[in-house]
């Protein structure tokens, strides 16, 4: 568990003693990006920002906080020891399990007032069997999904009329919304997208037909609320977007919306490369002149994947520095461009921040990895420690073991 402690004032944020390599979080941006997304749903419509996976490797709950406080209203996540994490952290805003859970943790989740989704009657009589016993003073909120083409988690829509009776026949559950998720809001043709919810139009019309009182619908990731497809739904479920990603190459992102994540490390050592020298495991990189290398202590224990050699580079004084020869668990050897001089010490641009620092993008690592923007980012491992910023100020750091808060 994250322990939170003051630290002495002589210990200001900028001395702290942390690893060179870290991750800068602007909660600002987080912000930003969530009164932006809220500018384009109906005023009535509530946020859910998705923190799952550590608020995409961000950081939870500084995340989660920072967007509650822009304007979101409920939480995302997808494993109960996620939402139990926001529990401890004093997070007190409504939690749902947008994934399945196991039949055995039903009764932490229900400890824990986290709201379940539901796909199938084995989950929902679990629910059922515990929710009088584990949260005997308020019902456990229940929302129900249904698989429009998915073909992931959801009840199949002729299952939709007995479960939604069942959870609003038992006093002890309370019918808290009815979803469903997008195959490929992401994609430039969005056919697929309409007859998704043309399908979910039709289970709602005809749970109304049987005079059930709809529960809060929500259909939307960022996708789906960038292009405008958030169904005119009661709830929208942002992830990727809040953190200023764009989810795809195809869905742009709204004006004013920024990343939030940069990483930064710092040149260790200089070390020099002549002619005819290998650089690095297996060799795989020999110079034909004679070169600076910079030590930068990042490696694929980090999540900077091994599969990025021969492909990445770094951003060093605004100019692009390729990396040499193999990744190591730790470390990686950048060749300082000709024409800089580089010292130990000077800022090294990881991944993403501003154009001008020369590091490459999200989207750009995604690429290069063969994977999405998604990946990227929950692949940043918890080695590298989180700085949080806002209005210019290092309010929190988060390493391995330790996390403190600065007021
Ligand atoms: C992760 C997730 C989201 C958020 O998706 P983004 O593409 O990151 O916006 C929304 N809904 C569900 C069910 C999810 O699992």
């Amino acid at each position: 568990m994250i322990l939170q402690s003051e630290r002495p004032v002589e210990n200001s944020p900028t001395t702290m003693s942390i690893r060179a390599t870290r991750a800068y979080v602007d909660l600002d941006a987080i912000a930003t990006n969530v009164r932006a997304l809220r500018g384009v749903l109906p005023e009535s419509t509530r946020l859910m920002a998705v923190v799952k996976a550590d608020a995409y490797g961000h950081g939870s709950p500084w995340v989660a906080n920072a967007a509650l406080k822009a304007g979101a209203s409920i939480l995302g996540v997808a494993t109960v020891s996620e939402g139990q994490l926001l529990r401890h952290q004093g997070v007190v805003a409504p939690i749902v399990l947008l994934g399945s859970i196991d039949v055995d943790e039903v009764e932490a989740a229900c400890r824990a007032g986290l709201e379940i989704t539901v796909a199938d009657d084995e989950l929902l009589r679990a629910i059922e069997a515990v929710a009088r016993l584990a949260s005997p003073d308020r019902p456990v909120a229940v929302h129900l999904k249904i698989d429009t083409g998915l073909r992931r988690y959801g009840a199949m829509p002729e299952q939709v009329s007995s479960m939604a009776r069942q959870i609003r026949s038992d006093p002890y559950l309370r019918f808290a919304g009815l979803s469903t998720h997008f195959a490929s809001a992401d994609e430039p043709d969005e056919a697929f997208t309409e007859e998704q919810l043309t399908a979910f139009e039709r289970v709602v019309a005809m749970l109304a037909e049987e005079e059930f009182p709809i529960p809060p619908r929500h259909v939307a990731n960022s996708a789906a609320v960038l292009t405008g497809r958030s169904g005119n739904c009661e709830i929208a479920r942002p992830g990727i977007a809040l953190y200023g990603v764009p989810p795809s190459a195809d869905v742009k992102l709204l004006p004013g919306m920024r990343p939030a994540l940069r990483i930064e490390s710092r040149i260790t050592r200089l070390v020099p490369i002549a002619p005819g020298d290998s650089v690095g495991y297996n060799r795989t990189f020999c110079a034909c002149r004679s070169m600076t290398g910079a030590l930068v202590p990042i490696g694929y224990a980090d999540g900077y994947r091994r599969a990025l050699a021969g492909q990445s580079w770094v951003g060093i004084r605004g100019r692009r520095a390729p990396v040499l020869g193999r990744i190591s668990m730790d470390q990686i050897v950048v060749g300082i461009p000709p024409g800089i001089e580089a010292r130990v010490g000077d800022p090294v641009h990881v991944i993403g921040g501003e154009p001008e620092l020369g590091a490459p993008s999200i989207a750009e690592m995604a690429e290069m990895m063969g994977t999405n923007t998604y990946e990227v980012l929950v692949g940043i491992r918890q080695r590298i420690p989180r700085v949080f910023i806002q209005s210019g100020r290092t309010v929190a750091v988060r390493t391995l073991s330790d996390a403190w808060t600065f007021d």
